[in-house]
């Protein structure tokens, strides 16, 4: 160990050992690497149809005022939001895209000495901001590739003081029905906060029908975080919000940094908010191009775990990695999810018409050549 090395031990324990989350690839680095122009990205779950119209207007408009800080309370996005919800503004925490309210929620709940409760292969986020603080993460096994939310229960103690559920899950895109989603949150004891994570809820079917957000008055400790990152298209502006009761909403804003969210960011996604079109457009783009991958990987005698938001992952049954950097090399970038305890699968963000045909085609040449 050289001297520099020693700083390591005087990080607190849990991080460490912590093995930071890997993004995908970014586009330039492939091409940094390869040298390839030609090069889709189908890792990240971004939006394929990028930002829509009046997010880009908005920021644009915002642009002449970046030398101001933005509004740290974010009112007008939270006025946006609450009016959609139909809840107060003090129910609201906004967050530097989602993850961040997932990382307040751990620093303002967590110590070492509780637990918190997530499935496997459950989002990779979970447990760093659970070890960034040093409490103790159980896992509870997973039932076809998705929640087993009884399991989960089995594993809820009075040490117990977080739950994390993805609704619908990443990587798996596993989806929970509503009844028994409901069922498990009542059933927890009041000393432990729920996370419902729903990143992917745009591209679920029937809103109306599963409205989540009508537990929160019921439930002071569920905290619904969402995300303009997915179908909204605004992954690199980093903007999400927590929905819970004012409560535990006063909770997380104490934690929060006072600009965190940035100027273009809160502009743009309260256009987004306004932009049915561009919402629509791309929960129909992600409908068709699933159908048409999910043919795609019938036809090549793929199986797929059906799934509920815009990414599939598919089983090769076999070694994913080497498939992975043969596809690099085609100049497709998807996701290996090997840190999900799933080495055999690879996850596919659903692209546009023509980036899913490459994709299918990379694959088939691929799987053919025998890597
Ligand atoms: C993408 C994702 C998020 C959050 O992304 P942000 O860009 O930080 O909003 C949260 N949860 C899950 C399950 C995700 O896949």
């Amino acid at each position: 160990m050289n001297n520099a090395d020693k700083i390591y031990d005087l990080a607190v324990p849990g991080v460490q050992k912590l093995i930071p989350y890997t993004p995908g690839k970014p586009i330039e680095e492939l091409e940094r690497e390869l040298g390839l122009t030609q090069i889709i990205k189908l890792a990240s779950n971004e939006n394929p149809l990028g930002p829509g119209k009046k997010a880009l207007a908005a920021i644009q408009a915002t642009l002449k005022d970046l030398a101001l800080y933005p509004d740290g309370n974010g009112f007008n996005l939270k006025q946006a939001l609450a009016k959609k919800y139909a809840v107060e503004m003090n129910q609201i925490t906004l967050g530097n895209g989602s993850n961040e309210i997932l990382e307040l929620v751990a620093r303002a709940f967590l110590t070492p000495e509780f637990e918190v409760v997530f499935s496997q292969h459950a989002f990779a986020v979970y447990p760093i901001v659970t070890q960034a603080v040093g409490a103790t993460a159980v896992v509870a096994p997973a039932l076809n590739y998705g929640h087993d939310l009884d399991a989960m229960l089995q594993r809820v103690t009075d040490k117990t003081r977080l739950v994390f559920i993805a609704n619908p899950n990443n990587p798996t895109g596993t989806l929970l029905d509503h009844a028994s989603l409901e069922a498990f949150i009542q059933a927890l004891p009041d000393t432990c906060v729920c996370v419902l994570d729903e990143a992917y809820c745009e591209f679920v079917g029937d809103q109306s029908a599963d409205n989540s957000i009508a537990w929160l008055e019921k439930y002071p400790n569920l905290l619904i975080t969402r995300t303009f990152s997915k179908a909204y298209g605004l992954a690199g502006l980093r903007v999400g919000y927590g929905l819970s009761s004012p409560q535990l909403a006063d909770i997380l804003n104490r934690v929060r940094q006072p600009f965190n969210n940035n100027m273009l960011a809160l502009a743009a996604a309260e256009a987004a908010l306004t932009d049915a079109e561009h919402l629509q457009n791309t929960i129909e783009v992600n409908a068709q191009g699933m159908r048409f991958i999910t043919e795609g990987f019938k036809k090549l005698g793929l199986e797929w775990i059906p799934s509920a938001g815009n990414f599939v992952l598919v089983d090769l049954k076999q070694p994913a990695m080497p498939i992975y950097e043969a596809l690099l090399r085609k100049g497709v970038i998807v996701r290996p999810v090997g840190v999900y305890e799933l080495p055999n699968h690879l996850r596919i963000t659903i692209g546009t018409q023509t980036e899913n045909q490459l994709f299918l085609q990379a694959l088939t040449e691929v799987l053919s050549s025998n890597v």
